[in-house]
């Protein structure tokens, strides 16, 4: 069986930066698991497994463009200090929780502390980055009617 549109897939992955250093990797959990061809994992990914077998290996560079996009400007923003709690410290590499403009919630990330200014960033945190997948495909089965109705792995 080879990996098309609507199978269940699983693999271990290693995912590192373009410095060596690993970003997320399954080793020591449980394989990931995902239907295949609809968007659960990046496109890049999903277009380097298209076509492959059980206990193939791969090792891929997805560009920007077909991992999380690349970095907005527009996403970062300096903020007024007088607009965050005061007594609330605030430091580089904290997240929290912003409300964008069409109303839904996103992950923002302090990337600098001024005196006056914090600068915050919204886009995602590998936005602008190459990743490099070390994969090995562990399983592929034919995903259950009930799966694709759901639009997750059971
Ligand atoms: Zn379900």
């Amino acid at each position: 069986m080879k990996i098309e549109k609507n199978k269940v897939v699983s693999i271990n992955y290693t995912l590192t930066d373009n410095k060596g250093i690993t970003l997320d990797t399954s080793a020591g959990r449980e394989p990931l698991k995902f239907i295949h061809g609809i968007g659960h994992i990046i496109v890049g990914l999903e277009e380097a497994l298209e076509g492959k077998i059980k206990g193939d290996k791969l090792n891929v560079a997805i560009a920007p463009e077909k991992g999380y996009g690349l970095k907005n400007e527009e996403m970062i923003q300096k903020i007024p200090r007088n607009q965050f709690d005061a007594s609330q410290p605030i430091e580089p590499g904290m997240q929290f929780n912003a409300q964008a403009e069409e109303g839904r919630m996103i992950v923002v990330t302090v990337t600098k502390v001024e005196d006056d200014f914090i600068t915050i960033d919204a886009n995602h945190p590998l936005a602008g980055e190459t990743l490099n997948f070390d994969v090995e495909i562990i399983e592929i089965r034919e995903a259950s009617p009930e799966e694709l109705s759901h639009g997750h792995v059971h």
